[in-house]
């Protein structure tokens, strides 16, 4: 119910940024998606938001280094009754240069550690390969931040129950060795829409 209010409303794209300088005033609540690239992540926030090309201007070339910012509810009202949504740039690019991923690396840190309004990031698993190495970099990170996080699971409708199964279960495994995460995860498929619901409710309950 609530979930449908917040994102029924307008969502704009207010920018992208490079640096902690540019970071919008913190003056409503957010909360973050990561993940490797390739896992989905815009296909989720497309979903999320009803908009079909909304993350994928951020996914262009030149932009995937931004922290992008989308204001869910619009961007003209009181910011109390809205937030914000906070695509983070993906990871594990195998091609990456050593310093544009050092560069990103201390920008996702010094976001993760010094947002007061983050009050969730959600941690995006591909279904089909469960957590790996560059996953546990960031559950790692978000250890040493204050930040509460959350796996998700997408892309399952590509696996059968049996994998979707065996994956919820190494996920499960992976997070029991991170006590700050959330025990719970939520299974989602943006090609569906499974879980898409569940994760609108979990951002809009957020206080
Ligand atoms: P990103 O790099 O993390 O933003 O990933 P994208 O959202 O661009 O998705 C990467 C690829 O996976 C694209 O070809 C998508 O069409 C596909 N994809 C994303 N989500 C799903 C899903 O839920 N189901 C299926 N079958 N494919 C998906």
């Amino acid at each position: 119910e609530k979930g449908r209010l917040l994102f029924a409303g307008p969502v704009t794209f207010v920018k992208g940024v490079v640096a902690m300088s540019g970071l919008p005033p913190a003056d409503r609540l957010e909360v973050c998606f990561a993940g490797r690239s390739n896992v989905g992540k815009s296909s989720l926030i497309n979903a999320l938001t009803g908009r079909k090309t909304l993350a994928r201007a951020s996914n262009t070339p030149g932009r995937t280094q931004e922290i992008n910012f989308f204001a869910l509810g619009g961007d003209h009202h009181a910011p109390s009754e809205h937030k914000y949504l906070v695509d983070l740039p993906g990871y594990g690019y195998a091609e990456a240069p050593v310093a544009i991923v050092a560069k990103w690396q201390a920008l996702l840190k010094q976001y993760l550690q010094g947002r007061q309004t983050l009050r969730r990031a959600f941690v995006l698993i591909d279904t089909r390969h469960g957590v790996k190495s560059v996953d546990e970099d960031i559950l790692t990170l978000l250890d040493r931040s204050a930040v509460p996080y959350q796996a998700v699971l997408t892309k399952a409708d590509k696996v059968s129950t049996t994998e979707r199964d065996a994956t919820i279960e190494q996920v499960k495994a992976a997070l029991n060795r991170h006590p700050a995460a959330y025990p719970e995860l939520v299974v989602t498929s943006s090609e569906k829409g499974d879980g898409i619901e569940t994760l609108r409710s979990i951002i809009a309950t957020l206080e």
